[in-house]
């Protein structure tokens, strides 16, 4: 199986001002067709080749796993997005939101504070158990929650190619500035 990179459901200006054109180009069009390119090499051969993302993810080790789990974190991350997003959650997922952080307000603070806080590459992830119960993680460089067995229902992207071209060093004004595209009714189709 060759995988492809999904065209994104926005133009890509789309994001703008929270994510600039230009940073959508490099790190969905560069990067992230980076990361796709290197597995399709990589796997070619192996027992995976015929896997699905998620069992190369749960399985694979080394360079295989670190593209293979860069490409579906990526896909993940800028699929969570829309022009129309922002607001806040509702329904069950808020309900638990409100459960385990005390508020809304409480749970972007402490996402943001995880984000900030994991020293070089990597991501911050919001995921459930199988309880329903919600988890903030850090991931350092391709980690990803599904490895833990938890369900990851939203990333931010910490490396500094999410962020550079538009914030420079200003890793938490470009981790708040995320809330205003973040698509709840997609988080939410997560939980
Ligand atoms: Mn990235």
């Amino acid at each position: 199986m060759k995988y492809t990179q999904p065209e994104l459901p926005y133009p890509e200006d789309g994001l703008a001002p929270a994510i600039s054109t230009e940073t959508v180009k490099f790190h969905y069009g560069k990067h992230e067709k980076a990361y796709i390119d290197n597995l399709n090499r990589l796997i070619a051969g192996t027992e995976f080749e015929d896997c699905d993302l998620e069992e190369v993810i749960l399985r694979a080790e080394g360079a295989l796993f670190n593209n293979a789990s860069q490409a579906w974190n990526h896909i993940f991350y800028f699929f969570t997005f829309s022009p129309a997003g922002g607001g806040e959650p509702d329904g069950d997922l808020r309900i638990a939101i409100d459960r385990d952080f005390g508020s809304f307000e409480n749970f972007k603070k402490a996402f943001v504070d995880a984000g900030v806080g994991l020293f070089g590459s990597g991501w911050v992830w919001l995921s459930r158990d199988e309880n329903g119960h919600l988890f903030i993680t850090q991931g350092r460089n391709a980690e990803n929650p599904l490895r833990d067995g938890l369900t990851p229902l939203l990333v931010f992207d910490v490396w500094e190619h999410a962020y550079y071209l538009d914030y420079q060093n200003r890793r938490k004004d470009a981790l708040d500035a995320l809330w205003d595209i973040v698509d709840w009714d997609i988080v939410e189709s997560r939980f």
